[in-house]
């Protein structure tokens, strides 16, 4: 067997950036305004004045920065990860909805404190005067529009259209917004750089709405791939492959996702994220593990060979790129064998010689895949294989129960453990779950890499 390091892996474009590095780099950018407000010489009023112009100087840009994060922009998302970005978006957008919403409380809280009756006057008053009424529209709408994210799954609404109404609320807020802080704020009026700074931030965050709905789309129309089949590969699961229907350069790394869209435009927004679960050695064709879940993913069966499909991607920094682990932990959950197939194809092309463990959970053992191309991959690598089932057969020999520390200690028993690298993918519940049983064993938060599938 060949010894393999990671200079054999293939080529990393850049090197991927943390997802401390992002936050760093977040915080620096949102702070970045009021930073600059020091600058302009304004005298320093009381605490709390200070505080509450902080809190909206800091929520504005909060909401500018969330359209930069949802681009999927190559100089973000392609060095921090797509599921990075939207991680922080979703994380950052619960704490900026809390913000924005008290904005209006924080304003009047005095007068609640000095004189309470005349406080709610002052409310209602904030929503009527023609300088502070944008202001309102923009809180209201932020109201709806953060519950409806909150409550995503019980609106009703299909994923699609949930996503068109966010970006069309957002950007109706963010107009609103801006208009309320160049009309009202205490800093563009003494210095109009500051206002014209949120004018522009603000024509960056519709643009970048603009590029994901009409400019991205032509890039992706360039690169057309075609179904080569789509056959049921468990009992819930289907094993979707498509190819290339051109010539034209399309390469990945192993354990990276693509959106895919089946949608007749490739305008349409009506596009899933899915991992890839065969290594880039089987390039032109692709291959994913679908789980029926909803709408989209039980329909995958009518797909026809040769129908065309759109393919944004790849995204994700969920590789062995870049990485120096002396052996490797595969924890895949249900569907979360996806990449993680798609890493061991890729250990398996390269003959890899470090120990490889993977921990295989399900439900049942109809919903186990590819238990002979593991017999295989076994004569190639030193892969030790741990089944885990929820509800196993009589006569299974494998864990019963969940991917807790009991079969993770006896997969990792070897003395080098410490320098090995861990990947868990599945859903977010199970990925949350298996982190943590690491943490118990002690393995560093620096070995383990995840993939949650959903946002
Ligand atoms: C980075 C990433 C990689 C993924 N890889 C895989 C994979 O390899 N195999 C697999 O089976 N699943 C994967 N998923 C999950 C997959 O995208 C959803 O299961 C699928 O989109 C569900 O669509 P549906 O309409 O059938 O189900 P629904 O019942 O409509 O949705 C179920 C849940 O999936 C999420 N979802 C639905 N549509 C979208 C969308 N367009 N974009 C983002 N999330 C959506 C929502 O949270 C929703 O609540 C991945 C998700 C992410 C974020």
């Amino acid at each position: 067997m060949a010894a393999t390091s990671d200079s054999t892996l293939p080529a990393v474009k850049r090197s991927p950036m943390s997802y401390k590095t992002l936050l760093v780099i977040y915080l620096a950018m949102v702070l970045l305004p009021w930073v600059l407000s020091y600058f302009e010489g304004l005298a320093v009023r009381g605490w709390y004045e200070e505080l509450v112009s902080f809190l909206s100087i800091i929520g504005l840009s909060m909401m500018l920065f969330q359209f930069a994060l949802n681009a999927r922009v190559d100089s973000l998302a392609g060095r921090a990860g797509v599921d990075n970005t939207m991680r922080v978006h979703t994380k950052f957008g619960e704490y900026l909805g809390y913000l924005i919403l008290l904005h209006p409380f924080l304003i009047v809280l005095p007068r609640f404190i000095v004189a309470p009756s005349f406080a709610l006057d002052d409310v209602w008053d904030l929503f009527i005067q023609p300088e502070t009424s944008t202001g309102m529209y923009a809180w209201s709408l932020m109201l709806v529009w953060v519950l409806m994210s909150v409550f995503k799954e019980k609106t009703g609404l299909s994923y699609e259209a949930w996503r068109y109404a966010h970006s069309a609320g957002f950007i109706a807020i963010i107009i609103l917004a801006t208009h309320h802080a160049v009309t009202i704020g205490r800093h563009g009026r003494y210095n109009a750089w500051f206002d014209v700074m949120w004018i522009f931030l603000c024509i960056i965050a519709v643009a970048l709405v603009l590029y994901i709905y009409f400019i991205r789309p032509l890039a992706i129309a360039k690169k057309p791939f075609k179904v080569v089949d789509c056959h049921k590969g468990s009992a819930n699961d289907w094993y979707l492959t498509i190819a290339k229907d051109g010539d034209f350069n399309f390469d990945f790394v192993a354990g990276q996702f693509t959106w895919l869209s089946t949608s007749k435009s490739v305008f349409s927004r009506s596009e899933h994220p899915f991992s890839i679960a065969s290594s880039p050695s089987a390039l032109p064709q692709i291959s994913y593990v679908i789980r029926e879940l909803g709408d989209y993913t039980s329909q995958l069966g009518k797909l026809k060979p040769g129908q065309h499909i759109w393919l944004d991607g790849p995204h994700g920094v969920f590789t062995l790129n870049a990485r120096n682990a002396k052996g490797i932990v595969l924890l895949a959950g249900g569907a979360g064998i996806g990449p993680i197939m798609g890493i061991l194809r890729e250990l398996g092309d390269r003959s890899d010689s470090r120990p490889v463990r993977l921990i295989y959970g399900n439900r049942t053992i109809e919903q186990m895949m590819f238990l002979e191309e593991f017999d295989t991959l076994q004569s190639k690598l030193d892969l030790q294989l741990h089944l885990v089932l929820e509800q196993p057969p009589k006569n299974f020999e494998g864990h019963k129960g969940f991917i807790d520390t009991q079969v993770i200690s006896r997969a990792i028993d070897h003395p080098e453990h410490d320098c090995w690298d861990f990947y868990i993918c599945g859903p977010p519940i199970m990925v949350k779950a298996v982190a943590k049983n690491l943490q118990k064993l002690s393995i560093s938060n620096d070995r383990i890499l995840y993939e949650q599938l959903g946002f």
